[in-house]
């Protein structure tokens, strides 16, 4: 009967080890019906999501110098120069800076600015020899980046989540193929309804 048990365990052991194999040869199979989904970066980029934080973009004519980014930013990392004006007896802005290499692109800033003179743009190619280099004043602050689709030297590519159901692979997209899911525009379409 021990012999018997012995035999059974064995044969029942044997059917869930070829079972696993078969599973991760199953994953394996899958992946050598797909091309590699490499982006020949920087020749191709992809697009980034259209809630993407990257660099931030600040308007200095809108600035008041009001300091609230300064105040909701969690390391109080933008810097606002002004002055008293006596004459108009206002805060005049002088300079204005903040440094990306301590920045951690939370938004804060950008969501409480009472005048919107700051706003989040597609900017992530921000690498540099020297950190030092990362400290934007407002006049490289005011610089609009090129944008991915814009750029006629960058074949745009959409990333995984803009793909159509079931596509994993943005190169040779049919014209017109719609991605899954809803994009913001169409939903506050429908809740306008
Ligand atoms: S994005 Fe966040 S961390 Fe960066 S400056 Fe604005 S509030 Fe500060
Ligand atoms: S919150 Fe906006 S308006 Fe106020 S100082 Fe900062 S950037 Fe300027």
């Amino acid at each position: 009967m021990k012999f018997l048990k012995q035999v059974g365990d064995y044969a029942k052991e044997t059917v869930q080890a070829a079972r696993y194999i078969g599973q991760g040869l199953s994953v394996t199979f899958d992946h050598m019906q797909r091309r590699p989904i490499t982006v020949q970066y920087p020749y191709e980029k992809l697009i980034p999501s259209e809630r993407f934080r990257g660099r931030i973009h600040f308007e200095f004519d809108k600035c008041i110098s009001c300091e609230v980014c300064v105040r909701v930013c969690p390391i109080n990392l933008p810097v606002v120069d002004w002055e008293f004006n006596k004459e108009s007896k206002k805060k005049q802005l002088k300079h204005y800076s903040i440094d990306f290499g301590v920045c951690i692109f939370c938004g804060n800033c950008v969501e409480f600015c009472p005048t919107n003179c700051l706003s989040m743009t597609e900017d992530y190619e921000l690498s540099t020899y020297d950190r030092h280099e990362l400290n934007y004043d407002n006049v490289a602050l005011g610089r609009l980046p090129y944008k991915v689709t814009q750029d006629p030297m960058v074949t745009p590519l959409r990333e995984l989540a803009y793909l159509p159901k079931g596509v994993m692979e943005p190169h040779d997209l049919p014209p017109g193929s719609v991605r899954a899911g809803q994009r913001p525009e169409e939903i506050l379409e429908q809740m306008e309804k």
